[in-house]
């Protein structure tokens, strides 16, 4: 088994590493450093909780030689403040004994407080895109010493809507630099970015760190219908002792307040919920709060919950049935993480029966199923999807379907696109992918 050791790290960088307990690289990071350190242009796909922000710090880091000036040659944007936080926080510890100095840049604060710390000078820069492009745009900050471009989380990045914005920047940077980016999923919108400002990425992909499958024990329940999925989760939730820290899966923001309001006459102070339509300081403060311990049960959307690391989950609940069975595996890997024990719990309605049966497919396992608790009642409501001849159910499936499901509909299309041109290959290696955690050899292999 590959260590630190086998890297040849300069030593301050591996006294850093070594100070955090890391002995062994992940996956991921035995993947990416000798791609990353040959300066090519990378893509990675993998998940928060694999290790990938040191990953590509890394290499950067190891190769980034002192400079008095202290002028900007390592860029990592990312789509949030509390991402920013959390990065500038990790590479202040592999950075320990090296003189490097880090920066957060990121709105919603004091524009004047930041324009000083950029003029002190700093070599790392990490940067939500908006505020970043606003202290080039008034001259404050010079880009044509960034040599290192990270892009992390880019579908979240896009999910937000920051396309534009990242446009700019890569306008104002020099042509001489290496792109790297990480992203939990593919979709059309990365993959045309990638066209227009990658240069032949290498690719590499690993599954998530971990054994999810062994170490999370699954079930589900056949439920009637979205409200009675809601009696249902009432009823799961009741029971404290259990349910200690939970995250809620939804499909899409509009379901996320359903569920939140639904949820809130009975938790109220032991709820928050996070989408992409909250602003940053309400998801800020809504996992600040989680993550204390103040709030024991978390709603999230598929996108919004990549980019947290949490630990200590005990349940995740996937309140609707992801229609691509991936999505199942990130979801229930955020509980389970390092050595211990989670559990999962699915909740399917007859419409969701097929995706439930290609989750079970993915994973070369039936998820046992418990029986419909009797005493939680079976709700007549009904929401407008349940709704197929209304005007409102058509208006609702297509927001659903453009941004609900984390890119479902464009993995459907992709997997029927590969039906008539790959044969299943995509399906084949996602299998391959999960079916053996333990295992976990990443694909590797320049895109087309
Ligand atoms: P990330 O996927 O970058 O969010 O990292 C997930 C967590 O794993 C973070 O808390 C890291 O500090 C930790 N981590 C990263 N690399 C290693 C490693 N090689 N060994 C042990 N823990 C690690």
């Amino acid at each position: 088994m590959e260590t630190f050791l086998d890297f040849n790290l300069n030593s301050k960088l591996e006294d850093g590493i070594a100070e955090l307990g890391f002995t062994q690289p992940t996956p991921i990071q035995a993947q990416a450093f000798p791609i990353i350190r040959s300066g090519k242009n990378v893509v990675g796909i993998s998940q928060t909780g694999s290790g990938k922000t040191l990953a590509f710090m890394l290499p950067l880091l190891n190769d980034l030689t002192y400079n008095k000036q202290a002028t900007p040659r390592i860029l990592v944007l990312v789509p949030t403040r509390e991402l920013v936080l959390q990065i500038v926080e990790q590479i202040e510890l592999f950075t320990k004994y090296m003189s490097v100095k880090t920066l957060a840049i990121y709105g919603g604060t004091n524009i004047n407080t930041q324009k000083k710390a950029v003029m002190e000078g700093a070599d790392i820069l990490v940067a939500t895109p908006g505020r970043l492009y606003d202290l080039v745009i008034d001259g404050t900050l010079k880009l044509r010493t960034v040599k290192k471009v990270v892009i992390d989380e880019v579908d979240v990045m896009l999910d937000l809507g920051f396309r534009f914005q990242l446009n700019n920047i890569f306008e104002l940077l020099p042509d001489n630099r290496q792109n790297i980016m990480f992203s939990a999923t593919m979709t059309e919108e990365i993959d045309s970015l990638i066209k227009d400002f990658f240069v032949e990425p290498e690719q590499i992909s690993i599954a998530l760190s971990g054994t999810p499958v062994d170490n999370i024990e699954q079930s589900v329940y056949e439920v009637h219908n979205f409200y009675t999925k809601v009696n249902l989760l009432i009823h799961l939730l009741k029971n404290k002792e259990e349910f200690k820290k939970v995250l809620v899966f939804v499909s899409g923001k509009r379901n996320a307040d359903r569920i939140f309001e639904k949820l809130d006459e009975h938790f109220n102070a032991e709820l928050g919920v996070i989408h992409s339509n909250k602003t940053q300081n309400f998801r800020f403060k809504a996992i600040q709060k989680y993550e204390a311990g103040d709030t024991r049960i978390l709603i999230a959307t598929d996108v919004m919950a990549r980019g947290l690391d949490l630990d200590q989950i005990s349940h995740v609940i996937n309140f609707n049935t992801p229609a691509f069975a991936e999505n199942y595996m990130h979801r229930i890997g955020r509980t389970g993480r390092a050595d211990h024990k989670g559990k999962s719990i699915l909740l399917f309605k007859e419409s969701e029966r097929g995706y439930k049966e290609a989750i079970e497919e993915l994973m070369g396992m039936k998820i046992p199923e418990v029986e419909f608790p009797e005493e939680v009642e079976i709700s007549q409501q009904k929401t407008p999807d349940e709704r197929p001849d209304s005007y409102v159910y058509k208006r609702d499936d297509r927001n659903t379907k453009k941004t609900e499901e984390g890119g479902a509909s464009f993995h459907e299309k992709k997997l029927k696109n590969q039906k008539t041109n790959q044969g299943g290959k995509y399906k084949r290696e996602i299998k391959k992918k999960y079916k053996k955690p333990k295992t976990r050899s990443g694909k590797k292999g320049s895109k087309k």
